[in-house]
C-alpha cells in the first residue's frame, strides 16, 4: 500500500466510496422495495381490487424487474463512475508529474525551467513559489558567474606583471634593484587588497555580514573619522571639513559599518580630489538622517555615473592614474547602506566634483 502512486490511491479511494455507495443502495433497495410493493398491493386490495390470483406472479415479476434494474444500474453506474474517477485522478496527477519533471530538469542545470500554470489553486500556488525560487536561484547563479568572470579578469593583470618581473629576474634579463622589488611588493599589495575586498563584497552580497543595529550618535563618530583622515592628508592635499549640527538625532545603525562606509566615501573623495576640499555634512529629515560627502575633485561623467556602484567598475581616468583602487569599494558601500535600511545617491559634474550621500533610519 505504501508503494501505491497517488493516481492509484485516488482511483482506489473513489472505487471504495463507489462500492460502499452502490452496495448500500442495492441492500436497502432489496430489503425495502418488496415490502413497499406488498404494502401497495394490500392497499389496492383494500380498495376492492381482487389480486389473489395474480399476487404471486406480480411479486415475482416485481422482484425480477427490480433485480434486473439494480444489476444494470450497478453495471452502468459503476462503469461510468470508474471511468470518471480514472479521468479525475489523471487530471490531478498529471500536473504533479509535470512538476516532478521540471524540478528534475532544474536540478540538472537547466535554470530556465519553469512550472506551467495549473487550474488547481493549491498547485498553482506551489508552481508560483517554485517559479519565484527558480528566478532567485537563476539570479544567484548569474551573479556567481559574473563575479568569477570579473575576478579572473582583475587578477590577471597583476599576476601577469608579477610573472613578467619574476621571470626576468630569474633569467637575468632584469637586474634586481630595490625599485623592482618595490614594484613587486606593490602588485602583491594590490592582489591582497583585491582578495580582501572580494571577501567583504561576497559576504555583503550574500547578506552574511553581521549588522548590529543600535542607536548611535553620529557627530562624535564623524568627528573621529575626520580626525583620522586629516592626519593622512599631505600639505598640498585637499582640505577636509565637517559640517554637522551637534544636536543631530540618533540614527539606528551599526557603528562599525557606518565607519566602513565613511572610510570608503571619504577615502574616494580625497583620492580623486587633487585640490579644493572634501566636506562631510549631516542633517536630519522626519524619519531619516542623511550624511553627504562632497568633493571638488575629478568628478564623474554622466555616462559613467550609472555604473559607479557596479563592482570592479573604475573610470578610465582613475585606471590610467593607477589610483590603486579595485573598483569594489562603492559596491560594498552601497550594499552596506542597503543592509542598514538606507539609500545611497550620487551627483557629479565632470571636473567640478562629486557628492555621495546616504541615509540611515532615525533611532
Ligand atoms: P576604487 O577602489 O577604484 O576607488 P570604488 O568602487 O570606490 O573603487 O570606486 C569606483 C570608481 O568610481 C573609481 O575607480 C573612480 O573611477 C570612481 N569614483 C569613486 N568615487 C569618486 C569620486 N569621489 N570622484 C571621482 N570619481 C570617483
Amino acid at each position: 500500500m505504501s508503494k501505491l502512486g497517488l493516481r492509484s490511491r485516488l482511483l482506489l479511494s473513489h472505487l471504495i466510496v463507489m462500492i460502499v455507495g452502490l452496495s448500500t443502495l442495492v441492500m436497502v433497495g432489496k430489503l425495502y422495495s418488496p415490502r413497499l410493493f406488498l404494502l401497495h398491493l394490500r392497499q389496492m386490495e383494500g380498495r376492492g381490487i381482487n389480486l389473489s390470483v395474480v399476487r404471486y406472479q406480480l411479486v415475482e415479476g416485481f422482484e425480477y424487474a427490480w433485480t434486473q434494474g439494480a444489476w444494470w444500474s450497478v453495471l452502468i453506474g459503476g462503469g461510468t463512475a470508474s471511468g470518471l474517477s480514472y479521468l479525475t485522478a489523471r487530471w490531478i496527477v498529471r500536473p504533479l508529474l509535470q512538476m516532478e519533471r521540471v524540478t528534475r530538469e532544474f536540478s540538472t542545470g537547466n535554470l530556465q525551467a519553469r512550472l506551467p500554470e495549473s487550474e488547481i489553486p493549491e498547485l498553482a500556488r506551489l508552481a508560483n513559489s517554485f517559479n519565484h525560487m527558480a528566478v532567485n536561484l537563476e539570479g544567484v547563479e548569474q551573479r556567481r558567474r559574473e563575479l568569477i568572470g570579473d575576478l579572473t579578469h582583475e587578477l590577471r593583470t597583476p599576476l601577469t606583471v608579477l610573472q613578467g618581473y619574476l621571470e626576468g629576474l630569474a633569467d637575468g634579463t632584469i637586474d634586481p634593484s630595490s625599485d623592482i622589488y618595490q614594484r613587486l611588493a606593490r602588485e602583491t599589495t594590490r592582489l591582497k587588497r583585491l582578495v580582501d575586498d572580494m571577501q567583504e563584497l561576497s559576504k555583503a552580497e550574500a547578506g552574511y555580514l553581521p549588522i548590529n543595529l543600535q542607536p548611535i550618535d553620529l557627530p562624535p563618530l564623524l568627528a573621529s573619522m575626520i580626525a583620522k583622515f586629516s592626519d593622512q592628508i599631505l600639505d598640498n592635499g585637499p582640505e577636509l571639513r565637517l559640517d554637522c549640527p551637534s544636536d543631530l538625532p540618533q540614527a539606528l545603525a551599526d557603528p562599525e559599518r557606518v565607519e566602513q562606509i565613511l572610510v570608503n566615501l571619504i577615502g574616494n573623495g580625497l583620492r580623486y580630489t587633487a585640490e579644493g576640499s572634501v566636506t562631510v555634512s549631516a542633517w536630519s529629515e522626519p524619519s531619516w538622517i542623511w550624511i553627504a560627502i562632497a568633493d571638488t575633485g575629478l568628478g564623474i561623467s554622466p555616462e559613467e555615473l550609472p555604473h559607479i556602484f557596479e563592482r570592479f567598475w573604475r573610470s578610465d581616468r582613475s585606471r590610467s592614474r593607477d589610483s590603486g583602487g579595485t573598483g569594489i569599494g562603492l559596491a560594498i558601500t552601497s550594499r552596506l547602506v542597503e543592509l542598514q535600511g538606507g539609500e545611497i545617491q550620487v551627483e557629479s559634474k565632470l571636473n567640478q566634483g562629486s557628492t555621495f550621500r546616504f541615509s540611515l533610519p532615525l533611532a
